[in-house]
């Protein structure tokens, strides 16, 4: 929770990999309803991991790359989309993350709304009692942070735009919809809901 500067660029990955390399070639693992297992991070899994779970008969193949690997005694096609046989149920809080914060408040400034330069502010300063929860964290860009020092919010009149809350998964999910990665491989975009609309 303590990096300096981060922003939503710290997120994501550059685009876009050289899928000739079986590393660049990670499979995104679908829960057995074929919605993601995990959005935040993104599951994937790396190309090894994926041949093992289809060896061992664990998950479905939805859709392949081109990239294929080859063993003495076989070639093998690696997968791009995979879905579990058995169904994880999905938990309903997210964890507390310096990403989920930052996605929970919009990545702006949760005092004057900026994007950027972005740090954490404990509303309650901790030398109060504060704690480092999702009650008392906020996003905060570092003038606003700088500027309300340990104070409490009265005394400095600054007020959080949103009461800070404990997100559901679903409620970061609705928030990412605005974060899209820089980076998906074509047979992913079905499975992610950043790049659905539904028709009017
Ligand atoms: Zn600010």
């Amino acid at each position: 929770m303590q990096s300096p500067h981060p922003d939503v660029t710290d997120f994501v990955q550059p685009a876009p990999p050289d899928l000739r390399k079986p590393e660049s070639c990670p499979a995104l693992v679908l829960n057995a309803d074929f919605r993601p297992l995990s959005y935040y991070p993104l599951s994937l899994w790396s190309w090894q991991d994926t041949v093992k779970a289809v060896f061992l008969d664990r998950v479905n193949i939805v859709s392949n790359y081109d990239t294929v690997v080859h063993s003495p005694s076989t070639d093998f096609v690696l997968p791009s989309v995979v879905s579990l046989k058995t169904y994880v149920k999905p938990p309903r809080y997210p964890a507390f993350t310096r990403f989920n914060v930052f996605l929970r408040d919009g990545f702006s400034c949760q005092y004057c709304g900026e994007p950027q330069d972005l740090t954490f502010d404990h509303v309650i300063p901790r030398r109060a009692g504060g704690r480092t929860t999702w009650e008392n964290v906020v996003a905060a860009c570092s003038p606003c942070n700088l500027r309300k020092g340990g104070r409490m919010p009265k005394q400095a009149k600054m007020t959080p735009r949103q009461k800070p809350i404990q997100p559901t998964v679903y409620q970061l999910h609705e928030n990412g919809r605005r974060f899209p990665p820089n980076y998906c491989h074509d047979s992913w975009q079905d499975y992610l809901y950043w790049d659905t609309e539904l028709e009017p």
